[in-house]
């Protein structure tokens, strides 16, 4: 089976999963997760209708949106302060902000590039001490800081949902988007001008669970680019 083919069958199953939870299929974005394959692949998959590719190391986000500018590159991974000047040149979107220190950073990047960079805070919900990312509780003082900083926008939220067990997977991305609505809310009462629209969660063995849950990103790699999912 050829990526082109791996790509839209994962496009037709988000598909199916919208319609089964009742959202529009465009609410979703299928990000295409090309950390482990070359230029060549990534052009399989734009050939298949992709549109948005994530990427976890800065050197090869800056490479491949060299290579194909026509489309969105997210960066998914995590980040090095030193790197964040390469990050902000390339990315559409950030989506693993998991220290406050790094808002300032980016925020100071992006001035020099004439951007508003736009990110989402990398949540800890399942609260594994392997995981990076902020605690739920940490998440509406940081939006009210940002809110000083003029070149970044908080768009929304990121969680990795544990390995294995489906009920722990279901409840971390149950609990970002109970998060998502309080925060919409504070922002509602408190009139802070903050739209945490974004809800990027599930990969590639768990996506189907976040589609219920409100996901309007979800993070695929080995489904599109491994060989091995047939
Ligand atoms: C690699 C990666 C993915 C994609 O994982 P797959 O299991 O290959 O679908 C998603 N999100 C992050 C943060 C990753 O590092």
């Amino acid at each position: 089976m050829s990526t082109e083919t791996r790509y839209q069958r994962l496009a037709l199953s988000l598909q199916d999963e919208c319609k089964q939870a009742g959202r529009n299929p465009e609410e979703v974005t299928l990000l295409a997760v090309s950390k482990t394959v070359d230029i060549d692949e990534v052009a399989c998959a734009i050939s298949a209708g992709a549109r948005a590719f994530g990427e976890n190391r800065p050197d090869e986000l800056v490479r491949k949106q060299a290579a194909f500018p026509e489309v969105e590159w997210h960066f998914i991974g995590n980040i090095q302060s030193r790197r964040i000047p390469d990050i902000v040149k390339s990315a559409t979107l950030i989506h693993s902000v998991a220290k406050e220190e790094h808002l300032e950073k980016i925020n100071r990047a992006a001035q020099e590039c004439n951007k508003v960079q736009q990110v989402l805070i990398e949540v800890n919900v399942s609260g594994e001490q392997s995981k990076s990312g902020f605690e739920p509780a940490d998440v509406w003082p940081l939006i009210c800081r940002n809110a000083a900083l003029p070149c970044v926008d908080i768009v929304g939220l990121m969680t990795m949902a544990p390995q294995g067990d489906i009920e722990a997977i279901q409840e971390t991305f149950a609990g970002l988007a109970a998060l998502q609505n309080e925060l919409q809310e504070k922002a509602r009462e408190q009139a802070l001008d903050v739209a945490i629209r974004e809800l990027s969660m599930g990969m590639t063995e768990d996506w189907p669970y976040a589609i219920p849950y409100g996901a309007t990103i979800i993070r695929v790699g080995r489904a599109i680019f491994d060989e091995a999912f047939e």
